[in-house]
């Protein structure tokens, strides 16, 4: 019993672990958004001073680059109701057709495809455009230590 007790327990301290490992610091995009981990290249989320919400891929040298397969959905999970934000293509990404709705902070969720049909990878940002002090980015892609 107490052995099986332990087991459980260093499973939850692995889960845990495994958890607060991926709600790993925010990793700063060359724009100064927030840059995710998707495949095959890497996303970087950020807001236009227009508050156009725009992805831009970018190689390993993060060299921006042409989409190619992947695509995206962006849901704004706005107090009240949550929207699919409209995406046009760019030559790097997509952009939002429209600004961001009103009414932020609110929770946007960033669904990436590799391609049409394959498994998504959700990426769930806090968005918040307020600018932080301390790393003079704004608060959704802010790179401090401890929030
Ligand atoms: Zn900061």
């Amino acid at each position: 019993m107490t052995y099986l007790r332990t087991i459980l327990v260093a499973a939850l301290l692995g889960a845990a672990f495994v958890s607060s490992a991926r709600a790993e610091k925010v990793q700063a995009g060359p724009k100064g958004g927030r840059l995710l981990e998707t495949t095959p290249a890497r996303a970087e989320f950020f807001v236009t001073p227009e508050k156009k919400a725009e992805v831009v891929f970018y190689d390993a040298a993060l060299q921006p680059v042409a989409p190619g397969t992947q695509v995206v959905t962006l849901t704004a999970e706005v107090p009240g109701g949550r929207t699919t934000v409209a995406l046009e293509p760019t030559a790097t990404g997509f952009i939002s057709k429209e600004a961001l709705p009103d009414g932020a902070p609110y929770r946007v969720v960033l669904q990436v495809r590799s391609a049409p049909g394959d498994k998504p990878q959700n990426h769930r940002i806090d968005l918040n455009l307020a600018h932080c002090g301390g790393c003079s980015r704004a608060e959704y892609a802010c790179t401090c230590e401890g929030h």
